[in-house]
């Protein structure tokens, strides 16, 4: 999603970080290849974000005329295409690639791997950035993805726009890429792939489990000391490769309903039927229906 230029953060300084670039591939070993059986199709789901693509470090390189947004739009398909390129080998038979950040109109069609199709274009349902995910599909894979607001050590860290402090169900505060996996998670789809910086790959793995990915980038204060943007696709090609293959070690992230939100935002007065204003900038809004909740903290958000 989009970080407005009014909530930039001040990233702290990490005096020192030493990086150890040859240990950021995570995740399981890789499964014994089982190739899918013929007729057999094995549909695989990207969404594509990109604060969290390899060389992404400030607001102007993932929008606007300022900087290289030209540039990283280039790299966010080819991300794409190292992923899809992976699931391919993996056996996939169907790949569909969801441009999630912004305006969800960044990835220029025709710089993507014909074999995928491409989701583009704002959708007004709760899904978002998993707009077109259904039971059909049997892994889900995020590229490009970042850490939720407020955490540490993080590059370009939000939950969906500037305005979200914190975004929480059941008492359990979630990233972008933890409430996009509940939404896979209510088709019985699991996440099995995250690409990002640092701090996105282990939060996933703190709230979901075991998770394949790979760390692109690393914070050092405002800086980042990541991998090149041929060194990512390689390693995002072989990981999801590796990821979709062992796709049946990964669970399908769910909690257990009714799931009750609270969203706290820097400016409020937003309304949605059933939600309550807890406190000021504070809503909260329970439901049975998960993409009803979210249904609200897209309207409140
Ligand atoms: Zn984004």
């Amino acid at each position: 999603m989009s970080l407005s230029v009014t909530t930039r953060r001040t990233w702290c300084a990490l005096a020192g970080a030493a990086l150890a670039l040859s240990s950021l591939c995570v995740g399981p070993l890789a499964a014994q290849p089982r190739p899918a059986r013929a007729g057999t199709p094995l549909k695989v789901f990207i969404s594509v974000d990109m604060e969290g693509l390899a060389g992404v470090v400030t607001n102007g390189d993932v929008g606007g005329t300022a900087g290289d947004y030209q540039y990283f739009r280039k790299i966010a398909a080819q991300e794409a295409n190292a992923a899809i390129e992976g699931a391919i080998r993996a056996g996939a038979t169907e790949v569909l690639v969801r441009d999630s950040h912004g305006s969800k109109q960044n990835i220029l069609p025709g710089d993507l791997d014909p074999r995928a199709r491409l989701l583009r274009g704002a959708s007004t349902g709760p899904k978002n950035m998993m707009e077109g995910i259904d039971s059909s599909f049997a892994a889900v894979v995020f590229i490009g993805y970042h850490a939720k607001a407020g955490t540490p050590n993080a590059i370009l860290a939000h939950t969906s726009n500037g305005n979200v402090v914190d975004f929480s169900i059941n008492g359990v505060s979630l990233p972008e890429g933890g409430y996009n996996a509940l939404v896979a998670g209510l088709y019985g789809v699991p996440v099995v792939f995250v690409a990002g910086d640092r701090a996105v790959v282990d939060q996933l793995r703190g709230l979901l489990g075991t998770v394949d990915g790979v760390a692109v980038k690393e914070e050092i204060g405002t800086a980042i000391n990541g991998l090149s943007p041929q060194a990512a696709q390689d390693a995002i090609r072989t990981g999801v490769e590796r990821a979709v293959r062992a796709r049946a070690r990964y669970r399908p992230y769910a909690l257990t309903p009714p799931y009750a939100m609270v969203l706290a935002v820097r400016q409020g007065g937003k309304s949605f039927e059933g939600a309550v204003a807890a406190s000021p900038g504070t809503y909260t809004f329970t439901s049975p229906d998960l993409l009803r909740v979210l249904a609200a903290f897209n309207a409140l958000k």
